[in-house]
This record gives C-alpha cells, sequence and structure tokens, in this order.
C-alpha cells in the first residue's frame, strides 16, 4: 500500500485504587500478558500497553494523550476489575481516537476447587466491562466490542478487522485526493459537498487542471518508459501489436508515461487518490485506463468521472483489505434469465488488476467516448467468492454507506469480444430484491467491489465516521429495508443536529 503510516494501538486497563497495589500489580501483570500474546499473534499494528488506569485525572491525561499522538490509531480498553465509570467521563469526552471494547477475562477457565474470594476481586471483568459499555453507551461515543477469551482465534481475528478498519480511518484523516478536471457534466450521484466531507471524514478533495498533469506526464524520461515496459513485460501477457516492434507499440509507452506522470504527481503531492474524467482530457493522447488500474492495484484510490466519493471510499477499503482484491466498479448491464438474473460489472477501462482471477492480458482496442487515442487496458476476469459492493453517497444533509452482499461468480460463456476487465456477480438476497432496495436508497451506479472486507467492517467504519451504514443481503426484504431507511432518516437527522452534515 503507497503512502500509508505505520500505527499503532494503546492497549489500556481499568481498575481503581480500592484494590490495594498488589491486586493492581497483578492486573498490571496480566495486562502485559495479554498485551504480548497479541502482539505475538500476528495482528497488523503493533499493540502499546499503558499503565492501569484507577483515577480520573490519570484517565483524562491518557485518552488526551493517545488523542494527540499521531502514530496512536486507535485505542483498546478492557476492565480487568470494576472500574466506576464516572472517572471515564472526563476522558472519554476528549478521547478523538476509534475505541475498542474488549469484554475478556485473564483465565480461560474457572479454578472450581481453589476459587475463593481474593480471585472473585481480581477476576471482574464480567461486571466491570459492563460498568463501562454503560457509560460509552450513555455518551452515545461509538465504539466496537469484541467479547471473548482473549487467546480465542475469533477474538484475536475481530481485534485485527478492527485494527484494519480503524488504520483506515487514521489514514482519512488529513489526506488528500486529486481531482483532473470536474464531474462528468450533469451527473448527480458522482457530486456531493467536498466541505461537508472534509468536515465529516479528515480527508480534503482538491482540484487541478488537466494542464497541471500533462505538464507532469511530458516531463516524463524515455528510460522510465523502457524501465516500466519491461515491467509491464514480466506481469502481462501483452498483445502482438503493443509489444516492441508491434505496430501500436508507441501506444503502450504513451500509457507508461501517463502511469509515471500520475504517479510522480500523486507522489510529490502526497495524494492518496485520484479522479479523471473522460471529459476533460485536454493534452492527454489517451483516457489514463491502464495507469488508473495499475495506481489502485498499488493502493491509490480512484474513481472515474470526477468520482471523488469513490476515490477516497476505494482507498479506505483498500487500507481495510490490506491492498487485497479491491477495486473500483459499475453496475454495467445485466443477464437477465427468468431466476437466474446477473450483474455484469466493469468501467470503461479502470478495474483494478488485484481482484483478476488469472495472469491478465495487457491489449489495445478503440475507445468510442472521450474522442482520443485508442488506449492500452488490462483484460481479466475476477475472481470468484463472496464480496462487498459499497458505495457513499451525498443524500444533502448526511452522508450513507450503502453495501449489497454479493456473490462474484465465473462468466457463464466466454466474452472473446469485450475488451474489458470485468466481474459478473449474483446480488443477495437475489436480483430484484437487490436492485430494487439500491435504487431506493439511493445507491450510486459506481461501487467498491472488494473480496477482502467483511460487513463487520464496514459497519464498524461507518461508526466510527459517524454516518448510517445500510446492508442489503440474504435476509432483506423491501418492506423492512424501506423502513429501515425511513427511521434512519429521523435517526441521522436529529443525532446530527445542527451540524454541519
Ligand atoms: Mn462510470
Amino acid at each position: 500500500m503507497r503512502n500509508l503510516a505505520v500505527t499503532e494501538y494503546w492497549f489500556i486497563t481499568g481498575s481503581q485504587h480500592l484494590y490495594g497495589e498488589k491486586t493492581l500489580r497483578q492486573v498490571a501483570e496480566h495486562s502485559r500478558v495479554i498485551v504480548d500474546g497479541l502482539n505475538a499473534s500476528g495482528l497488523p499494528s503493533k499493540l502499546i500497553l499503558q499503565p492501569v488506569l484507577t483515577g480520573p485525572e490519570a484517565i483524562r491525561d491518557l485518552l488526551e494523550r493517545a488523542s494527540g499522538d499521531a502514530r496512536c490509531a486507535g485505542v483498546i480498553a478492557w476492565m480487568h476489575t470494576f472500574s466506576p465509570a464516572k472517572m471515564w467521563i472526563g476522558g472519554l469526552r476528549r478521547l478523538t481516537k476509534p475505541l475498542l471494547h474488549l469484554h475478556t477475562q485473564f483465565n480461560r477457565e474457572l479454578p472450581w476447587s481453589s476459587i475463593d474470594m481474593d480471585f472473585m476481586n481480581l477476576n471482574q471483568s464480567a461486571h466491570g466491562d459492563r460498568e463501562f459499555g454503560h457509560l460509552i453507551t450513555r455518551l452515545r461515543h461509538p465504539r466496537e466490542v469484541v467479547v471473548g477469551h482473549w487467546q480465542n482465534p475469533a477474538v484475536v481475528s475481530q481485534i485485527e478487522s478492527w485494527i484494519r478498519v480503524a488504520d483506515a480511518w487514521h489514514d482519512w484523516q488529513g489526506a488528500r485526493f486529486a481531482r483532473f478536471g470536474d464531474n462528468m457534466r450533469s451527473v448527480a450521484v458522482t457530486e456531493g459537498d467536498k466541505v461537508a466531507a472534509e468536515i465529516r471524514f479528515g480527508f480534503s478533495v482538491d482540484g487541478y487542471g488537466i494542464g497541471d498533469l500533462v505538464q507532469r506526464v511530458n516531463a516524463v524520461s524515455e528510460t522510465e518508459i523502457d524501465r516500466l515496459v519491461e515491467e509491464y513485460t514480466d506481469l502481462y501477457t501483452i498483445t502482438p501489436s503493443l509489444q516492441r516492434n508491434g505496430p501500436q507499440h508507441a501506444s503502450l509507452r504513451d500509457a507508461a508515461r501517463q502511469e509515471l506522470g500520475i504517479r510522480a504527481f500523486l507522489q510529490e503531492g502526497n495524494f492518496k487518490g485520484f479522479t479523471t474524467t473522460f471529459e476533460d482530457l485536454h493534452g492527454l493522447k489517451q483516457l489514463p485506463g491502464l495507469a488508473a488500474q495499475r495506481l489502485m492495484a498499488e493502493g491509490y484510490g480512484f474513481g472515474a468521472e470526477g468520482d471523488w466519493k469513490s476515490a477516497a471510499l476505494l482507498r479506505a477499503i483498500k487500507v481495510i483489505a490490506g491492498g487485497k482484491q479491491t477495486s473500483f466498479m459499475e453496475d454495467y448491464t445485466y443477464d437477465l434469465p427468468l431466476g437466474d438474473e446477473l450483474v455484469l460489472g466493469s468501467h470503461m477501462l479502470e478495474i483494478c488488476p488485484s481482484i483478476a482471477r488469472d495472469r491478465p492480458a495487457l491489449s489495445i482496442h478503440p475507445l468510442g467516448i472521450g474522442g482520443r487515442e485508442d488506449p492500452p487496458r488490462l483484460v481479466f476476469d475476477a475472481s470468484t467468492g463472496p464480496a462487498t459492493n459499497a458505495t457513499l453517497i451525498d443524500l444533502g444533509t448526511r452522508f450513507r454507506l450503502l453495501v449489497n452482499e454479493v456473490d462474484v461468480i465465473p462468466p457463464q460463456k466466454p466474452l472473446p469480444r469485450l475488451p474489458v476487465a470485468r466481474a459478473t456477480w449474483k446480488c443477495r438476497p437475489e436480483f430484484s430484491t437487490a436492485c430494487e432496495a439500491w435504487i431506493h436508497a439511493g445507491g450510486s451506479h459506481h461501487t467498491i467491489l472488494s473480496q477482502a472486507v467483511n460487513r463487520r467492517q464496514l459497519a464498524s467504519f461507518a461508526d466510527i465516521a459517524g454516518i448510517e451504514a445500510v446492508f442489503i443481503d440474504a435476509q432483506t426484504s423491501i418492506a423492512a429495508f424501506r423502513q429501515e431507511l425511513r427511521t434512519n432518516e429521523i435517526y441521522y437527522h436529529l443525532a446530527s443536529g445542527f451540524g454541519a452534515n
């Protein structure tokens, strides 16, 4: 993943003075063992053990420092003993980093034959964590709750999943997305309030004239292009006409020049993603297709037709996915045999090869739209299996994350004349309910398809952002879904009050 910071997570344990020094030393030792154990389990970020907290001043001080610490991307809290939660009010009110409440217990089993009141006094998370959870609920503070013994593989995996979500949130804070040109003219869903997005999500979207990019593309050296074309040869099956000495080799070199120019622009400006639009290509020889595909595969966010929300969401989901199997996507066309309906998803060019099933083919074909030279592109079928198809939309007063759980399947027949990368999928619960629900929810035609994140992670990400998340899944019924949208409309309207968005 390009431009991704190394993060740390602070592990904090709550207690109080009542128990005496000896017990508190045991609490601290148990926390150390848990943190060492979790760190040895291969989490994506390091947990940093913090001192046991027993009073409001220390709690406030620690959570303020966590909020201001550049490497700290979140806090994991556990109440080993009973920690009266009024002590936590001041600190939690100041906490700006994502919070995971780990409801665990140091010992896995009760020592049935030896258990006494000393043991009972030390191992109180069963009620201590309830007291803590009550206050977080009362404060309406967003948090994830993970329950179970800390050595359970499912618990470790949920902590790992959440760390990736919190990493994605951390990554958005202060992130910049470059928008080359504006929106595709007259399109509604790709538009939105960029100021509201920056207030809510922490990233900014900065517009650039296409001339700024053209200048950088033109500055790329022939040697750099030679090197990149070599890389293409290693990674892809290149169609003969694009190969060295082939009649269209110059087009491949132009594509490589674009890729190098855009990457340099993004690196020099510290951007995490970008958008293009085929309506503004002045000075570019071709629509950047191969460049968008390869930059996505490196972890950059991308949105076509000026779709900055998709660019930002793609970046976030790629961080959650650890860079794997996640692409910009568009519901393109349907196959509608009765009872066996499916979606053919694709785009003009820009599908990320991280979802490719096999080695991609690198070929060149005419592109009717945009009025430029024929662009080389990677062509492949997507890997099959369950996936999430997500979109972020601006409802004018707030944002909504909409997700359909889908199953990517092999194309039903070969597609010898389709010169773009594609995925075919079945919607859950089935085609007509999924599409009806999607349209009622105002979902975009642009989505982020991922085979490496799960629903809980997306819900958790929306919680941290304080936005609505709605899911169309195997259980969705239209009546209940429409009622959920209406209920959420009220909740999110009231919850945001007179806030900016
Ligand atoms: Mn599109």
